[in-house]
């Protein structure tokens, strides 16, 4: 199987293996694990923020970076087809209490400017509209295609914002790929974020785990929160070490993903009825139009699994996604599989 629906796919390395089967563990709902709080350690230093907290999921940290920055009852601004608002299950509004304004980014990549975001905030409205408390970014932007934010215009949104009095919170799930793109350091891309959280079980290669960065304050804050949630772990050191990994060694592959992405976006703008802008496609996500197809994309995305190449499809469009797991010669096998798969030749055997 080529399994292009997620870089979540990707399997953990031996050594990755290796360091969980020999981690220095402890019960990190006391503190106590020495392999929790290097990860933690690290990944401050190396976003340069205050501190840092291990969480399992990116849901659960984009979450709590909402209940520390809201008070039920405010408004929080994301863009529209943004993670916290679409993937999150409704979980700003059960777990904090908050409303989503949603903003459509105008040159549609995903990324809102300062003029955009602007009229949609409530600083000190009257008393009958609720208030904004928080701007969410996100970058890489998933759903728009993986399109990048450079650390010019990340800055230009937490400086008016910051002066207005509202904290950013930098949804980076894949910040290390858009680093890797902009060859801008993680901590120039989110140097004025109030919050960060970033995946490490993307395209970096852990099993699991996330983290949430900000100041002090605002840790001890998400380190309660996470409790609450069910997300205070015990010996997690074990998922640790592979984090570790996957934070120093991960980064330095994903120009290889990219190039992949690249690869496959070019061979798929050959392949009549497909419609994609090759120039758009700068990290690891490729995500193109089948309408010319005349065929729906669950036909295809099941004709395509049924030839061995695994993809998400929604409405008119497939996303693939490009990952460790994922070799030059996938990519060329499965351009031939959607090839057939689009002109309907099914009796290709794989
Ligand atoms: C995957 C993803 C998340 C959530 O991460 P999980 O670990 O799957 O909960 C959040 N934001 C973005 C942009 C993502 O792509």
């Amino acid at each position: 199987m080529i399994d292009l629906r997620s870089d979540t796919v990707t399997k953990p390395s031996d050594a990755m293996r290796k360091a969980m089967a020999n981690a220095d563990v402890g019960d990190d709902v006391f503190g106590d694990d020495p392999t929790v709080n290097r990860l933690q350690e690290r990944a401050a230093e190396i976003f340069e923020k205050e501190a840092a907290l291990w969480v399992p999921t990116g849901c659960m940290g984009n979450e709590i970076a909402v209940k520390v920055h809201t008070k039920p009852g405010q408004e929080i601004v994301t863009e529209d087809r943004g993670h916290i608002l679409n993937y999150e299950l409704g979980a700003a509004a059960l777990i904090s209490g908050v409303t989503i304004r949603a903003i459509k980014s105008g040159d549609g990549s995903g990324h809102l400017t300062w003029d955009e975001i602007k009229p949609s905030l409530k600083i000190d409205p009257p008393y009958y509209q609720a208030a904004t408390a928080l701007i969410c970014l996100e970058n890489t932007h998933n759903f728009a295609g993986g399109s990048v934010m450079n650390a010019d215009a990340c800055t230009e949104v937490c400086e008016k914002a910051h002066a207005l009095g509202l904290p950013v919170h930098m949804d980076g799930a894949r910040i290390f790929n858009a680093s890797v793109a902009l060859d801008e350091s993680v901590a120039e891309l989110t140097r004025n974020c109030a919050s960060v959280m970033v995946t490490l079980s993307k395209g970096l290669g852990a099993p699991a785990g996330s983290i949430l960065l900000g100041t002090k304050d605002f840790i001890k804050e998400a380190h309660i929160w996470r409790k609450r949630l069910g997300g205070g772990m015990r010996q997690v050191g074990i998922l640790a070490a592979a984090g570790l990994i996957a934070l120093e060694e991960g980064p330095k592959r994903l120009a290889e993903d990219h190039e992949n992405a690249k690869r496959l976006a070019e061979g798929l703008a050959e392949i009549p009825g497909i419609k994609i802008d090759v120039e758009k496609v700068v990290t690891n996500i490729v995500i193109f139009d089948i309408s010319g197809t005349g065929k729906p994309s669950a036909e295809i995305v099941g004709a395509l699994g049924l030839l061995g190449v695994l993809a998400v499809g929604f409405g008119d469009q497939i996303r693939m996604v490009t990952h460790l797991d994922i070799s030059i010669a996938d990519i060329d096998s499965a351009l031939d599989v959607i090839n057939r798969a689009v002109l309907g030749d099914s009796s290709f055997e794989v």
